[in-house]
């Protein structure tokens, strides 16, 4: 399944180094590269990898951890355990075991934001998982703005020294009520300046609407006691951050649920995309972003698994699933297919990885990325429509191969080069001081 042209019945992939040489029927292919060592996989179908464009693998072990909280009760507990209970080798521990998780379900590109960076490029390069991590910069209080911003470019310095081809480094301004506006400017023009690509929160949560449209509400309300300055810009999250600059620079958006007619005009017009994430929206009660409405006006979207802290699990698929029959539910003007689900699961991923011509589809030249899915389940038989059997009756776990630029990083169970039994020991050590 190319996902860029149609499925090709008895079909292969001539795969040579990190490219895909060749792509069409298996006789043709057989005949073209005679040398090439073949590999049957019988009933099953061959994806482009899958693009999971909103991650946080750093908190992977806390799935499970903050059920039941009130998101401003989640965040905090969320923040506290982070900084006062794990140390940088936990949460490295932590992000791997989550690209483990990720390329078990034939994830082979993350977009992932993250506090202790550091840690989770170390975590994508040990398992091989191709990704752009985004450095986190946090500071609501304009007066710390030179320390929290001088604190950011270093970090970013850092981390340009650890990337690979494979594995590429972005800033990520964390949310409206998380960094004020001079924090913003400056982060934009940095994200410019360094050609740094750009990821943020934006247009979640209620009481994240509520500061940024009328200065009052939970956040306005935690600010107040920190003695925090606020002035409310009295406009949409999406206007607010184009006022301040963050939307030239194309970012990457995970959320966007509180969103009207003319904020999707400005997210198309800017190019800025569109990480949506249906599960963590859903379960943390923040509502659902307008899928139909985005694909519709031609706003560029990929499916996020957001952290499994608020999904509970890392599976494009699933996501995709949900996200289509959540859009049925709501938006009954549009039918989004199983086909347009998919085709955001891997294409639109690209493009909000600024990775498309690369990844996210099966392309003679393209990198060698690509999911391998058994189709021999009790639950995906009969096959009468395979869009329709990938993207609502298979998940991640019937997949048997994960491929990153042309090197199997997981095949029949196993990750390659990587000690599972040791980071399951460890994921409950560190669970246990949790
Ligand atoms: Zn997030």
């Amino acid at each position: 399944m190319p996902v860029s042209a149609p499925p090709i019945e008895f079909g292969a992939v001539a795969i040579s180094e990190t490219r895909i040489i060749g792509i069409g029927p298996q006789s043709e292919i057989i005949t073209r590269f005679p040398k090439c060592e073949v590999e049957d996989f019988g009933d099953a179908l061959i994806l482009p990898g899958l693009v999971n464009t909103h991650t946080h693998l750093e908190l992977t072990v806390m799935r499970g951890y903050l059920e039941n909280e009130d998101f401003f009760a989640w965040l905090r507990k969320l923040t506290v355990a982070r900084l006062e209970k794990l140390t940088a080798d936990d949460l490295r521990v932590s992000a791997t075991w989550g690209a483990c998780e990720a390329v078990r379900a034939g994830i082979t590109c993350v977009g992932d934001a993250s506090d202790s960076a550091m840690m989770s490029m170390l975590a994508l390069k040990d398992v091989g998982l191709r990704g752009v991590v985004f450095q986190e910069s946090f500071g609501p209080d304009p007066r710390l703005v030179n320390e929290n911003f001088s604190s950011l470019k270093t970090k970013v310095a850092e981390l340009r020294g650890l990337e690979t081809e494979l594995v590429r480094v972005g800033v990520s301004p964390h949310a409206p009520y998380t960094v004020c506006a001079p924090q913003l400017d400056l982060i934009a023009e940095l994200a410019h300046a360094e050609k740094l690509p750009l990821m943020m929160h934006a247009a979640e949560s209620q009481d994240e609407e509520l500061l940024v449209r009328d200065g009052c509400g939970t956040f306005a309300d935690r600010f107040v006691q920190r003695g925090i300055e606020w002035s409310a810009p009295r406009l949409s999250t999406i206007q607010y951050l184009k006022q301040r600059g963050i939307l030239d620079t194309q970012p990457l958006l995970a959320h966007c649920i509180r969103v009207d007619d003319a904020d999707i005009e400005t997210l198309r017009e800017t190019r800025s995309k569109v990480a949506h994430c249906p599960k963590s929206n859903a379960k943390l009660g923040h509502g659902r972003a307008p899928l139909a409405k985005f694909l519709n006006a031609g706003v560029t979207v990929g499916f996020g698994s957001d952290s499994v802290a608020s999904n509970n699990t890392c599976d494009i698929l699933e996501e995709a699933r949900f996200a289509v029959l959540l859009s049925r539910a709501g938006e009954r003007d549009t039918l989004i297919t199983a086909a347009d689900a998919l085709r955001t699961a891997t294409l639109g991923g690209a493009r909000c990885m600024e990775l498309e011509g690369q990844i996210g589809e099966l392309r003679e030249g393209a990198q060698a990325d690509l999911a391998v899915l058994s189709l021999t389940g009790p639950h995906q038989i009969p096959n009468h429509d395979r869009s329709a059997t990938v993207g609502f009756a298979s998940s991640g776990r019937e997949v048997k191969l994960t491929v990153i630029a042309g090197r199997e990083v997981y095949r029949d169970g196993r990750i390659v080069g990587v000690d599972e039994e040791r980071l399951r020991a460890r994921m409950n050590e560190i669970s246990e001081k949790l």
